[in-house]
């Protein structure tokens, strides 16, 4: 998340306005998409961010990526030994799914493709930062937090098909100007005139804030800028089949100085999701861009360090994976097929047989 200190200054006269929370719709959750969001795992979840997070000590990459304290600062050329660092793990793992990995542009965007059975032309992009600012800043929340909950949602939706393309994106150098999803967007989908249906970008879902603040209010923010159906789309897909995540506030008709801004300047409906920030930002996130944005630090004079919230993070990819399994169509599991025809072959055997 780039820093947000000037855009609290909103001018009155902005077409700004904030929508409570609609009901239901439409029609009850799909059996099926409801086994999916099912496989999404809070330890797995855990996992990812804590590797994400400890990046830039070489723990996963060897001696050769260790900076001597943990950071992901993607700025100027192939960024820092961290930056690398995570780049390589992202690689690995979308590799370790099965996913077509490259790697993007001069800003080096991690990409892991599930391409459509059916309809591949129409791609949904679940995407998050990947980088962090310079020095030793492990940030936590910001945004290994995001980066874990892409790789997540891929774990669990790379074993499965769809009619549709899904495409895991780690997108770098977010915090100095959305750099890496600009390019992604400005170089990549827009000159391959590629049609992407909806984009949801994780930024900013771990709640350290109810470490300092019991009383915080759990909830997710969503925001887009324009982009109103595809963002009532994830708040629908909460209903349906992640009852527990609260949506609270949603924004419409500003920028959310974020790498979602970069897909809907070019008018690709895209939605961000983060921790209740605008009207509680300084309770959301008190450790926001310093040192102690990490699980294991003392913090703000806290007694117990950052406390992260990840039973509300692993809430929040379960929507991001029911809303993409969702529309992207999930194709009923092969497997499930071959058991079915299995079973048919047997019933005929025994049929056979009595005769
Ligand atoms: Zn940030």
């Amino acid at each position: 998340m780039l820093n947000r200190t000037n855009a609290w200054v909103v001018p009155a006269a902005a077409a700004l306005f904030m929508v409570f929370a609609a009901g239901p719709t439409r029609a009850a959750a799909d059996p099926a998409v409801q086994a999916v969001v099912n496989l999404v795992s809070q330890t797995d979840y855990q996992t990812y961010h804590l590797d994400v997070e400890n990046m830039g000590l070489g723990l996963y990459g060897g001696a050769t990526y260790d900076m001597g304290y943990r950071n992901r600062d993607g700025w100027a050329g192939p960024g820092s030994l961290g930056n690398q660092e995570a780049r390589l793990y992202l690689q690995d793992a979308f590799t370790a799914m099965g996913l077509s990995v490259s790697v993007q542009g001069s800003y080096f965007n991690v990409v892991g493709e599930l391409t459509g059975t059916t309809t591949p032309e129409n791609i949904y992009i679940i995407g998050g930062h990947y980088d962090h600012l310079a020095g030793d800043r492990p940030g936590g929340d910001d945004n290994a937090s995001g980066t874990a909950g892409v790789l997540e949602a891929a774990r669990v939706l790379s074993q499965w098909q769809f009619e549709s393309t899904i495409r895991f994106i780690g997108f770098n150098a977010e915090e100095d100007g959305l750099l890496g999803s600009k390019d992604y967007v400005d170089n990549h989908v827009i000159p391959a005139a590629e049609n992407v249906v909806g984009m949801i970008n994780m930024d900013m879902i771990l709640r350290p804030g109810s470490d300092v603040n019991p009383n915080t209010v759990i909830d997710a923010e969503l925001e887009t800028n324009g982009s109103m159906p595809w963002l009532q789309a994830y708040q629908q897909a909460a209903a349906d089949y992640v009852p527990s995540l609260i949506i609270g506030n949603i924004w419409n008709g500003r920028d959310s100085w974020s790498d979602n801004d970069s897909f809907q300047e070019r008018g690709i409906p895209s939605l961000l999701v983060i921790e209740n920030s605008w009207d509680d930002w300084d309770v959301a996130n008190p450790y926001y861009h310093t040192y102690e944005d990490a699980s294991d630090r003392l913090a703000n004079g806290s007694p117990n360090g950052v406390t992260y919230d990840y039973p509300f993070a692993t809430d929040v990819t379960r929507t991001a994976v029911a809303l993409i399994a969702q529309e992207a169509r999930l194709v009923p599991e092969p497997s499930t097929l071959a058991l079915l025809s299995m079973a048919t072959a047997g019933l005929l055997l025994y049929g056979l047989r009595r005769r």
